[in-house]
């Protein structure tokens, strides 16, 4: 009998106090459902209007089991195309197919992607602090769970926090998180020499520019990071100046990661095939859920690009789910970015919400242990919800302003 689709419902929730968007995909066999993530935190509820009023009234009485079909159908159904509102309602639909995939295969998904080629998901943390010494504890503390990649900045992503507007910005300059980007660079650099000096050569460092620095000075901090041996810097430049990630690759031996922003293949194809990153880090919610994601993985794979999936705190755990179970079978996997999910007992940085709050509404996270991020052998994606849980937790409705970010002068820059 054909699995037909019965229903496509939207479940926001934010348990810890970052909105969340699950799909729930319920068919016509007795208990078979799938979910997957819409996470859009700072439009969660266009996403949910999008999935509820256009997609379920598409897909009630298809075949489930025609995963391809049907993101070719979510894809050209509004005539125009790509786009974060739609991509992300798209992959909803499309990691909650695969997990109903999964779970008719009765196989967990990494199994449907030709099986692991990897026991375990090497993960990266993020570390800051308010000064480079309370940074270097920070790392040393990681270092003792076991964390081999680290993320570090010098508070959040260098600069003034919002609302504290510097002595150097003109009168009657607006809030923002204010960047000087020249002290931004010096301060950068100054960080991960004395992070060497103090910690050793050991950990795997990572940095985020965050797009936040005109593309020259960029090119300046990646030159000047190169003595102290970087995993990666990544997102060194904007995405509206990409093409300068030529002039870099020209002028620096630093890997590039980058993609977190891109909505669809136009935008990866030819930095792909230049070869001018060394890591491919989209959103996989952001291009469409998991079947965009295996052809990029894929497609990189061919020109030695390597996979360095986006995994902040503004995805849910169906999402980080998707990421390990690619990570898991990718050959060309690097490192997976793990935030925002401490593990028990190892509370870091204090948690928005009640502890324990976002394994009680997602039963069957993969799970951290000693560096390295495991999937259960659940089938499919391996991640339940439970609903009287994710109701306890309503999202917000606000209006998010850590994007306002703004250079010496006030002028907005990107975020
Ligand atoms: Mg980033």
């Amino acid at each position: 009998m054909a699995v037909k689709i019965t229903s496509v419902k939207v479940i926001c929730t934010a348990p810890e106090g970052i909105n969340l968007v699950a799909v729930k995909v319920g068919t016509n066999q007795p208990g078979l459902y799938g979910l997957g993530c819409a996470t859009f935190a700072y439009r969660h509820l266009t996403v949910q209007h999008l999935v509820e009023e256009y997609l379920e009234p598409l897909l009630v009485g298809r075949d489930a089991e025609n995963i391809e079909e049907l993101w070719q159908l979510m894809h050209q159904n509004a005539y125009w195309r790509n786009g974060p509102i739609e991509n992300n309602a798209i992959s909803g639909v499309d990691m909650a197919l695969w997990d109903i995939k999964g779970k008719l295969a009765n196989m967990p998904l990494y199994q449907l992607f030709g099986g692991k080629v990897r026991e375990g998901v090497p993960v990266y943390r993020h570390v800051d602090g308010r000064d480079i010494e309370e940074i270097c504890d920070n790392i040393l503390r990681y270092q003792e769970m076991g964390i081999m990649h680290l993320r570090c900045q010098c508070g959040g992503y260098g600069g003034a926090p919002y609302g504290q507007t510097p002595k150097t910005a003109p009168e009657g300059a607006r809030d923002g998180m204010y960047l000087d980007a020249r002290r931004y660079v010096h301060d950068t650099v100054r960080l991960f020499e004395q992070i060497r000096a103090r910690v050793g050569w050991e950990m795997q460092l990572i940095h985020d520019v965050h797009e936040r620095i005109p593309p020259v000075d960029a090119i300046r901090l990646a030159k000047e990071l190169e003595p102290f041996d970087l995993f990666y810097l990544e997102e060194p430049v904007p995405l509206e100046q990409i093409n300068w990630l030529r002039n870099l690759r020209r002028q620096s031996s630093i890997p590039i990661a980058y993609g977190e922003l891109f909505n669809n293949s136009r935008e990866w194809k030819a930095v792909i095939a230049e070869q001018l990153i060394d890591y491919i880090r989209v959103h996989i919610s952001q291009i469409g859920g998991i079947t965009p994601a295996r052809k990029l993985q894929i497609f990189a794979e061919q020109f030695g690009v390597r996979t360095a999936w986006h995994g902040p705190g503004d995805m849910s755990p169906i999402a980080h789910a998707a990421n390990i179970h690619i990570d898991l079978a990718a050959p060309n996997f690097g490192v997976q970015e793990w935030s925002g999910i401490e593990p028990p007992n190892f509370v870091i940085q204090e948690l928005k919400g009640p502890h324990g709050a976002l394994l009680d509404v997602f039963p069957g996270l993969p799970e951290y242990r000693n560096g390295y991020v495991y999937a259960n052998d659940k089938p499919g994606l391996g991640v339940d919800l439970n609903e009287a849980e994710a109701a306890k937790y309503p999202c917000e409705k606000t209006v998010t302003t850590w994007t306002q970010t703004r250079g010496r002068d006030g002028a907005l820059v990107a975020p």
